[in-house]
């Protein structure tokens, strides 16, 4: 039997272990916010792989965002050397989950099978992922005990909420430095076919205009910063979105609308803050005098930021010509570079051979509309070869009824097998 007739195999060998342990991960609700159970799930990963020969470590983000000592930040890293020098193929998944929501017909953390499909918050993104890895590593091992090099497989926190008490935190230690690590795959639900390249870049920011207070019956003795929103908004409609439309990205974004530059106006808040439920009175009349929006601008990867930027105070400033007293700030609140890993780089090579050789057919390339953990790798890490890979789909993250396919498991299983072979095999 060759190698990889040997590797989908052990994988087949292991389908209920794969079940068993996607259902163990799915019976911890991480839940984040705030960020529950992360010590309990890392324990327990560190259980599983210290009795298959890793070594673990737990890492709590001391001091990221969120990292309190009722929810701490916990982060496990696991890894294994092999028997000869080699490369470190780095496996890692976010263990948090987000909130449960309204809409379930089936247990969210009773992890229910039904037919092929594993159920649970988490199911596809992405305890299903998590697991497929370990079940990868394993069989691996098992089949190719004189391997070259090291792999590791990581679970970190708040992938959800920015990844700052997870990767970010482990890419600041140097954890992800291309001299430690060479190729990453993070198996976020991009469907078992597909190999996610990268994201687009993310820039926010506060944008308020400022007015003058009065009398809201005599409202030309003030300066109303809705007014002013208003016109900002108006040249936003009849400028800014038509010259968004007509950016188009070579990168193969996924769906086919997010392959323009984007922008959301996330909220709007403006005039006197909002009273309680619980008060019955009426506002008092007054000219509101500051109005503040966010905006969710999207970037390519031909887009530079400082242009990006420049959008916006150009469109400010052509408002502020048609309005004498008009006044704004911009402040900015989170930003993120484009990424997008070469076709070319090994990790993405030997994922599309191994899709091919598993499945039969040629591998797909995807980049998505949001980022995710690669961009702290890619940006602090400075590790270029990394690619999301990984089963379920990624309309179904965040639904309720959640769940992942246990042959889309084990299919995409066998490909990480694979790559491990390619990469650090015989
Ligand atoms: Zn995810």
């Amino acid at each position: 039997m060759d190698l990889a007739t040997r590797l989908k195999s052990a994988i087949d060998a292991r389908r209920d272990e794969l079940i068993a342990l996607t259902q163990a991960l799915i019976r911890i609700p991480t839940l984040n916010p705030p960020g529950r159970n992360y010590r309990e799930i890392c324990d327990f990963l560190a259980a599983y792989l210290s009795e298959r020969g890793f070594t673990t470590e737990l890492i709590r983000a001391d001091g990221a965002p969120g990292d309190s000592e009722t929810y701490p930040r916990w982060n496990l890293v696991a890894r294994i050397e092999g028997a000869r020098p080699g490369d470190c193929v780095h496996f890692n998944s976010h263990h948090d989950v987000v909130e449960i929501g309204h809409g379930w017909t089936r247990d969210p953390f009773g992890a229910e099978i039904d037919g092929d499909r594993i159920y649970g918050r988490g199911a596809c993104d992405m305890k299903g992922g998590l697991a497929a890895s370990v079940i990868a590593a394993e069989a691996f091992l098992d089949t190719c005990p004189d391997f070259a090099g090291s792999i590791e497989i990581s679970a970190t926190a708040d992938e959800e909420s920015g990844g700052y008490g997870g990767v970010a935190y482990l890419a600041e230690q140097g954890r992800f430095d291309p001299a430690r690590v060479q190729h990453v795959i993070i198996p976020e639900p991009l469907h078992k076919d597909q190999i996610c390249l990268g994201h687009r870049g993310v820039w926010w920011a506060e944008v308020e205009t400022h007015g003058r207070i009065a009398h809201g019956s005599m409202p030309f003795l003030g300066d109303s910063a809705i007014r002013h929103m208003s016109a900002v908004l108006t040249e936003m409609e009849e400028t800014l979105y038509p010259l968004l439309l007509g950016k188009q990205t070579e990168m193969p974004v996924i769906p086919e609308g997010a392959r323009a530059s984007t922008l959301n106006v996330n909220s709007i808040h403006g005039g006197a803050p909002e009273e309680g439920a619980d008060y019955t009175g009426l506002p008092t009349p007054c000219v509101a005098d500051r109005c503040r929006i966010v905006i969710d601008r999207r970037f390519l990867i031909e887009e530079d930021l400082a242009e990006v930027k420049a959008e916006i105070i150009d469109l400010m400033e052509r408002v502020k010509v048609q309005r004498p007293s008009f006044r704004y700030e911009i402040r900015d609140m989170f930003e993120v570079q484009p990424t997008m890993t070469d076709k070319g780089a090994p990790i993405v090579r030997s994922t599309a051979a191994a899709i091919e050789a598993v499945l039969g057919r040629e591998a797909a390339y995807v980049v998505s509309p949001g980022t995710y953990d690669q961009k702290h790798i890619d940006r602090i890490g400075r590790l270029q070869n990394c690619i999301a890979y990984g089963p379920g789909l990624l309309e179904l993250a965040h639904q309720p009824d959640e769940w992942v396919g246990i042959e889309d498991m084990a299919d995409s299983a066998k490909v990480m097998a694979l790559v491990l072979a390619e990469l650090l095999g015989p």
